[in-house]
């Protein structure tokens, strides 16, 4: 074999390529999967923690490779942002989601992940526009879960899209929360309404101290702030209890239900409404 300057590159550059090569694959079968008709959005019940009811659903984007099977939205959707696809994508599960959810009980709501980069460029509001357009839901039913990541970046554009948003009775819920660096700051910046707690905080519960105490110091914050809180990731009716307990209005996790296809949540939320 030749010699190589510095033996750790020699080492490493086999699965350096396996990894292009497999991001290559990747890239192009996310392309081909739009036309091919291979996503599809599940829905993950939301419930009331006091009166146990549901209140609405979460959209989770699928993607059923033809030979991987599903591919998981943590590995696809950041490689979907840096090709650009995520607007296409985002644009879509709008729609397909929005329309859904004007079939559910007329109190029910949608939440809809949106990326940092959708936020990022213009066309945001014209996507949200043309959902809303398309299915006739009222805006007032569909909620945005943003993370931090979506504040970091220039300011001025920022405010206006959230003013334009909001002017059309859109709600925000800041996701993942407490997983991020400066999220104070942010809720008093921005129009949030609602507070996601991430799933890492609820795992735990009661037997984490820290945890705890944690979830007692983002409760106490929401509530000076008049901010809603839902966890998420609800495993256990213990953990149900102790965040019904600290004062958590919404709970969200596979001990109400996993994400499920569109047929399966109407049911779910038609029984519901009729009890
Ligand atoms: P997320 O928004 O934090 O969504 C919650 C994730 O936790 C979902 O994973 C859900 O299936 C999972 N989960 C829910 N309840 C439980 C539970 O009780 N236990 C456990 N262990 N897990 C639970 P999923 O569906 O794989 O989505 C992963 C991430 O992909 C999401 O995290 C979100 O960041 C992103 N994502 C999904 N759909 C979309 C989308 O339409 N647009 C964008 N931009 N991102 C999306
Ligand atoms: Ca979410
Ligand atoms: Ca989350
Ligand atoms: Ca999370």
């Amino acid at each position: 074999a030749k010699r190589q300057g510095r033996g750790l590159v020699v080492l490493f550059e086999p699965a350096m390529e396996e990894d292009r090569l497999a991001r290559l694959e990747l890239e192009a079968d996310l392309n081909r999967a739009f036309e091919k008709d291979e996503f599809q959005v599940f829905y993950q019940p939301q419930v009331d923690l006091v009166s146990g009811e549901l209140v609405g659903a979460e959209a989770l984007l699928r993607w059923k490779h033809p030979t991987k099977g599903f591919v998981s939205p943590a590995v696809f959707i950041p490689v979907a942002e840096e090709m650009g696809l995520i607007h296409r994508l985002g644009a879509w599960v709008l729609t397909t989601a929005c329309c859904e959810a004007k079939r559910w009980p007329s109190t029910a709501t949608i939440a809809i992940n949106v990326s940092a980069v959708q936020f990022a460029t213009g066309d945001l509001v014209a996507a949200i526009g043309e959902a809303l357009e398309a299915s006739q839901l009222p805006a007032e039913r569909l909620e945005l879960e943003i993370t931090e990541s979506a504040f970091v970046q220039d300011s001025k554009g920022l405010d206006e899209i959230f003013e334009r948003l909001l002017g059309l009775g859109i709600s925000f819920a800041l996701d993942d929360f407490g997983t991020g660096y400066s999220s104070l700051g942010y809720l008093h910046r921005f129009p949030i309404s609602k507070i996601k707690i991430d799933r890492s905080f609820v795992s735990n519960v009661p037997m984490d101290g820290q945890a705890m105490a944690i979830l007692r110091s983002i409760r106490a914050l929401a509530e000076g702030l008049d901010i809603k809180t839902i966890a998420e990731g609800i495993e256990t009716p213990e953990q149900a209890e102790t965040l019904r307990i600290m004062g958590c209005q919404q709970g969200q996790g596979y001990l109400f239900g996993k994400p499920m296809d569109a047929e399966a949540i109407q049911s779910r939320l038609r029984a519901d409404g009729s009890q």
